[in-house]
């Protein structure tokens, strides 16, 4: 990754942070995009001997993402990849499930990777460039409760083909992960008993850590994947296979 420049949205905490960190370590410059302060984030990886900048950026407006990619561009210089990381659950049954919990959910979690990724590919048309979307097991099979979820999740895996087949002859690479029960807030938010009954259906036995997902989306932005483009790649200890 040395020489790269990778945007991650939503590298403040949870996955995106150990994607952010583990691309620094592997010698890749940072741009974070994110709306909770992410300088900690900065902090560990300036001290790797790396660049990272931050960006206060809403990933659901587009005006937001052009005008954060464009600085990215003076910042850093240029864009190699991008990592569509940002999301965000309103779990509801369908039939309480209000227009704005579905709005916010399809606006967060895949009009953002659509904003992301249109302001980006301009920047790779010459030289090429990866892009990682982050998809969820529940895109893949659904899941009770998630509809608005499930639904973003599902549409990022056919935008992620769209786009890889639009792009492939420009040589920019697109693909998706699709994790299952990874610990981070977003999980810790569940109460014990859903834990322990999710640990009981994992045939690896355990909940995945933020890094198990940051070694499979380093592997399809290195040169590692360089011949993998629209594939979407389970991370999920076996729970859907
Ligand atoms: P997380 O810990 O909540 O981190 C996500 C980050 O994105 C947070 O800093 C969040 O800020 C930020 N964010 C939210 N809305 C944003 C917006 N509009 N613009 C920019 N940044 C925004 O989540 P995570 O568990 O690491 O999940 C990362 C990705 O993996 C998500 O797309 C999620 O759907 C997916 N995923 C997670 C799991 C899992 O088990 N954890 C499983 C499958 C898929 P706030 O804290 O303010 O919201």
């Amino acid at each position: 990754m040395k020489g790269t420049v990778t945007i991650i949205t939503g590298a403040a905490q949870g996955i995106g942070r150990a994607i952010a960190e583990l691309v620094a370590d592997k010698g890749g410059d940072v741009a974070i995009f994110d709306v909770i302060d992410g300088s900690g984030v900065c902090d560990t990886i300036r001290s790797k001997g790396r660049r990272c900048e931050l960006y206060t950026v809403d990933v659901s407006d587009s005006q937001t993402v052009q005008a954060a990619v464009d600085q990215v561009v003076k910042d850093l210089g240029k864009i190699d990849n991008l990592v569509n990381n940002a999301g965000i659950t309103a779990d509801k049954l369908l039939l309480r499930m209000k227009d704005e919990d579905w709005d916010r959910v399809m606006a967060v979690n895949l009009r953002s990777v659509f904003n992301c990724t249109k302001a980006v590919v301009r920047h790779m048309l010459r030289s090429g460039g990866s892009i990682v979307n982050i998809s969820s097991i529940a895109g893949v099979m659904g899941n009770a409760g998630q509809a608005n979820y499930a639904a973003s999740k599902a549409g990022i895996i056919g935008f992620t083909k769209s786009v890889a087949r639009e792009y492939a002859e420009r040589s920019i690479r697109v693909n998706a992960v699709a994790p299952g029960f990874i610990r981070t807030k977003m999980t810790d938010a569940l109460d014990e008993k859903a834990k322990e009954s999710m640990h009981a259906a994992i045939p690896l036995k355990r909940l995945g850590e933020p890094e198990d997902v940051a070694n499979v989306v380093y592997f399809l932005l290195s040169k590692y994947g360089s011949y993998v483009t629209g594939e979407v790649i389970n991370v999920n200890g076996g729970l859907y296979m």
